[in-house]
Parts: structure tokens; C-alpha cells; sequence
């Protein structure tokens, strides 16, 4: 498991085979922490490395599973947004899937992690790791998206996947809709994105992007509803 550095203090370490799971280094702040069963990996992983806070782009199983050991271990506070910070303290990520959905609750309860509390809701403008946080509500209610203007690097979470986590399939596509709380909302917050015309698009889910014409035009293609 090695850390690839995307562009200038922005790096990104894939958890699991062929990047389908991707952690980020901002600087020093760790974004996102993979599965609870990785949080071993990962604290290797960010050994020798100066990490002062750890923020979520959501809390789902994927993105928070070793959450609760990365901020125990490394005594850092933990960012999120405002929509997803009764799940995280509560420990019941159901809160922030579709209803009715007992296989996502169930994967939730063994991959997620347990309960944490959250030092600081972030909001739109805030800075992070040298970015500014931009709320990217859809995929879940208080989804974050992270902005560096000054080189056009953006790291999306899952506001859009660059890799299918299931068929291992990479291409640009939604994010799985039995896993999306609001999936219109979730296309209106890409297009935010896409409007910022990025250089490099980090995501969650697959290998960055450096080709800022095919996101706009993959986002543009999304249908309006
Ligand atoms: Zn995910």
C-alpha cells in the first residue's frame, strides 16, 4: 500500500485492490478512513506521517470504518459535515442510507465503525488541509467535497464514482442509488463541482481524473429532474 502524491501535498492512498477504496492525505489532515477492517493498513500506512485532524466526506461504512481507531490512535479531532454527524456520534449509519435498505444496514453494522464524536462541523468555505470544504449534499445530507482553486484539485468523495466498487468496472458513473439518500440532489452538487472547472478530480472510488472536459461533460450529460 503505497501513498501516490496527486499534486502538491495532496496524497492519496488506495486501500483496496485496483483503488476501489481510496483514503487522502490533505496536507496533514487524513480525509476519509476505508473499512474497519483496514484500520491497521491505514495506521501503518500514515506511520512516520504528521497528522493533526481527520475529516469524513461522509459517514458511510466505506469512508469512516477505522474513523473511530484513526482518531483514538493518532489523538486528532474529527471534522464532518452537518447533516452526518448523528450517524458518526451514534454509530447507526442507517441514518444516512434509503429506508428499507437491510443489506446496506447489515454490511453497515460489520464494515462501519463504531461510534465517535465529532470535534467540528464543517461548512462551505471552511479550509481544510490547504482546500476549502464545499457541502455536497445528495449522496448522503452532509456529504463534503474538498477545493484547492490555486492548481483545479478537487477530491469528490462520492459525488461521483471513477470506479464501480462492486464489478471493479473503472468509469465515471452516479454513485450506487440504493446507497443515495437524494439522488437529484446528489447531480445538483456535482454540477457545483463541475462548474469550478477542475484540473484533477479525486474520488472515493477509482483512479483520479486529470481530464477536466470529460467530467464537465459527463456531469452535463446527467439528467435534469
Ligand atoms: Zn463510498
Amino acid at each position: 500500500m503505497t501513498m501516490q502524491e496527486v499534486a502538491p501535498g495532496l496524497w492519496r492512498l488506495p486501500l483496496q485492490r485496483l483503488d476501489s477504496i481510496n483514503v487522502y492525505l490533505l496536507g496533514d489532515v487524513l480525509v476519509d478512513s476505508g473499512m474497519r477492517w483496514a484500520a491497521g493498513r491505514l495506521l501503518r500506512a500514515l506511520e512516520g506521517r504528521t497528522i493533526v485532524a481527520h475529516a469524513v466526506t461522509h459517514a458511510h461504512f466505506d469512508h469512516q470504518g477505522a474513523t473511530h481507531a484513526v482518531c483514538e490512535r493518532l489523538a486528532v479531532p474529527l471534522y464532518c459535515g452537518a447533516g452526518d454527524r448523528a450517524a458518526l456520534e451514534t454509530g447507526d449509519l442507517t441514518r444516512v442510507l434509503p429506508r428499507s435498505r437491510p443489506l446496506l444496514a447489515l454490511l453497515s453494522r460489520r464494515l462501519g465503525g463504531p461510534a465517535h464524536l465529532v470535534d467540528r462541523t464543517l461548512r462551505d468555505g471552511d479550509e481544510v488541509g490547504g482546500f476549502t470544504v464545499i457541502e455536497t449534499p445528495g449522496h448522503t445530507p452532509g456529504h463534503l467535497a474538498f477545493w484547492r482553486e490555486s492548481d483545479g484539485a478537487l477530491v469528490l468523495g462520492d459525488v461521483l464514482f471513477h470506479r464501480n466498487p462492486l464489478t471493479m468496472r473503472r468509469a465515471l458513473q452516479e454513485p450506487f442509488r440504493m446507497a443515495t439518500l437524494d439522488p437529484s440532489r446528489n447531480r445538483e452538487s456535482a454540477r457545483r463541482l463541475a462548474e469550478l472547472g477542475p484540473s484533477v478530480v479525486c474520488f472515493g472510488h477509482g483512479p483520479p481524473l486529470r481530464d477536466g472536459e470529460r467530467f464537465a461533460e459527463f456531469v452535463s450529460s446527467l439528467p435534469r429532474d
